[in-house]
């Protein structure tokens, strides 16, 4: 523990806390004890968290208290993605997404020659009050903050039930319910546990923040040098298609974002990625691509083009592959990276707060 930060120790002994009030495995518990301190490679707060997981041998005065949020559904899909909806100790619900994005290849010889790629897509508040148009999520509104400790819990949970080890490096995306940065000092202080090489030791290159574009927020992220990426959902190329689809953009408009984008400090290799969510007959024809590439001019930036997933009473419809193609290769043609992302787990309700919305309509 020494080599935390004095606020992490101070948010480890509010989160992290056995029932006697202290931080880690109690010394009664000579067993589990040597077992962590034979395991020092071992990332200390994953260990105490699994160890407390599995710790039957602890009696229950002295087993952790640390798990706040339980996972009360989970669904699977045919392509390995799994949503998980979890319940707070208030009695309220969010969601988080495993994905798996590749899978192990192997030489001819069947040695391991690139390890499989996990995604976690993590929520950072229960419901959401940026209102965007497409988003289930924003149906419910916003209803409270996740704490840090809930954040950092939905690594530890999805890690530990997809049986990844502690060294197993995932990427982790702020994409899931809820604006991150309008919950930023939470957000903030679980990036460094997660990044910290006493907590989960992920790199914050593997993390990223996903935004609908706080404008100061973004400059205060940028102030606090985390090392994570910034993902910004653009969606649109005009204020008016893009105060339709994300209601913020009449306080921050395309412009003002832009601006404290180009102030955010990049390390060499990062870029700026830029989503944008195509909508049929919306914003998926070439003069939008045209206008896209003068808005970018001047950035680092990666595209990610997203396919609009169409769910249950959505007045949007899904472009077709044509339009799509065409538009990421007339991005790629001026010099900007653009990808098309893969849609997953289309047989579940991998939508953003769609599992949730679901399950409080059967409530
Ligand atoms: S897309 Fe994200 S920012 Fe927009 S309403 Fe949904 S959760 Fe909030």
């Amino acid at each position: 523990m020494k080599n935390l930060p004095k606020d992490l120790i101070a948010f480890l002994e509010s989160n992290f806390t056995l029932k006697g009030g202290r931080v880690g495995i109690d010394k009664k518990d000579k067993n589990i004890d040597s077992k962590f301190n034979n395991n020092r490679n071992d990332k200390i707060i994953e260990s105490r968290f699994n160890n407390s997981l599995e710790s039957n041998n602890l009696s229950p005065t002295h087993r952790p208290t640390l798990l706040t949020i339980t996972p009360i559904k989970v669904e699977i899909s045919s392509d390995g993605t799994k949503k998980y909806l979890f319940q707070t100790s208030d009695n309220l619900t969010f969601e988080s997404v495993f994905l798996k994005m590749k899978d192990k290849t192997r030489d001819k010889a069947g040695k391991i020659i690139k390890g499989e790629k996990y995604t976690f897509c993590l929520s950072s508040q229960v419901g959401c009050s940026v209102g965007c148009a497409f988003c289930s999520t924003a149906k419910g509104g916003f209803v409270r903050n996740l704490s840090s400790g809930e954040i950092v819990q939905q690594v530890l949970l999805l890690k530990k039930d997809n049986n990844l080890d502690a060294n197993k490096s995932v990427n982790l995306v702020f994409m899931g319910m809820g604006e991150p940065l309008l919950n930023l000092k939470n957000v903030a202080n679980a990036i460094k546990i997660l990044s910290c090489k006493d907590g989960l030791n992920i790199a914050p290159r593997r993390q990223t923040i996903s935004t609908s574009g706080i404008a100061p927020q973004i400059e205060k992220l940028g102030a606090m040098e985390l090392g994570v990426q910034i993902a910004l959902s653009l969606h649109a190329v005009n204020d008016n298609l893009r105060s339709e689809l994300i209601p913020m953009n009449r306080v921050y408009n395309i412009a003002k974002v832009l601006e404290s984008l180009k102030k955010f400090p990049l390390k060499s290799r990062n870029r700026i990625l830029f989503e944008y969510l195509v909508l049929k007959g919306k914003n998926d024809d070439l003069d939008s691509a045209k206008a896209l590439v003068k808005l970018l001019n001047g950035f680092k930036a990666k595209v990610n083009l997203i396919p609009f997933n169409p769910h249950e009473n959505s007045e949007f419809e899904r472009p077709d592959s044509k339009s799509l193609e065409a538009f990421a290769s007339f991005l790629c043609e001026r010099g900007i990276t653009a990808t098309i992302r893969e849609s997953k787990g289309l047989d579940i309700s991998a939508a953003c707060g769609q599992l949730r919305e679901k399950t409080l309509k059967n409530k």
